[in-house]
């Protein structure tokens, strides 16, 4: 059972993407669930679509409901990768007594320490696949025909927060409301710090080597 926390475009989905492979576990990205509820149009969606458009984060309370559903389902039951959740204090609270009622505990928080400024030239080149949802950066890692993606051939978007106002806004809530949450792992001896700041394959290794000592 793996967290992944970092700054957003700290690369948290594509790693948990190779997680996913490697270990036979699901993610569970909160961002990727609430952009399915917005496309498609569910109350949840509506509820959260506003916060997400301005870069704030979706209330705690809501999350945890989500989050609360979603380990109920049977593909968590041999574990998962949790990618932007928790994202506050009270979220990593509600987390723990959520775990402590199914029995469980994290093994491993892995902190992907990436500076802003690169994370803003990174989400600014960065583009979704519209089909699969397969992440692409057009300069670190572009697909091979020009706005289709390389497994299903769909358009690549620019996600409707990935533009330099939104970005700012969301590293902000980051540091702010986010970066706590690390304290809150390293003071239960179960954070890993890595830099993320290498190319993919680089940093893959690095994850690999840290949650498998
Ligand atoms: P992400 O794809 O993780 O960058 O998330 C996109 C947006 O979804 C965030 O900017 C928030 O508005 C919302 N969101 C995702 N996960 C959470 C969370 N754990 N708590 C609150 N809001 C979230």
């Amino acid at each position: 059972r793996l967290l992944l926390i970092g700054p957003p475009g700290g690369g948290k989905g594509t790693q948990a993407k190779f997680l996913v492979d490697h270990f036979s576990i699901p993610q569970i990205s909160t961002g990727d669930m609430l952009r399915e509820n917005v496309h498609n149009k569910t109350l949840l969606g509506k509820e959260t679509q506003k916060f997400m458009k301005a870069g704030k984060l979706v209330p705690d309370s809501v999350i945890l409901d989500m989050m609360k559903n979603r380990f109920s389902e049977n593909d968590c039951a041999k574990g998962y990768i949790l990618d932007g959740f928790p994202r506050t204090i009270p979220q990593a609270e509600g987390l723990d007594q959520l775990l402590s009622h199914m029995n469980q505990k994290l093994d491993c928080v892995v902190v992907m320490d990436v500076p802003d400024n690169l994370i803003i030239t990174r989400l600014s080149s960065r583009r979704s696949c519209k089909g699969c949802g397969q992440v692409y950066n057009l300069i670190f890692e572009p697909p091979g025909v020009a706005g289709k993606c390389n497994e299903c051939n769909e358009d690549l978007y620019l996600r409707e927060d990935d533009n330099p106002v939104t970005i700012k806004q969301r590293l902000t809530v980051y540091h702010e409301q986010t970066a706590p949450v690390i304290n809150y792992y390293s003071n239960q001896g179960i954070a890993k710090v890595i830099d993320a700041n290498g190319s993919i394959d680089e940093i893959k290794t690095e994850v690999l080597t840290n949650i498998i000592p």
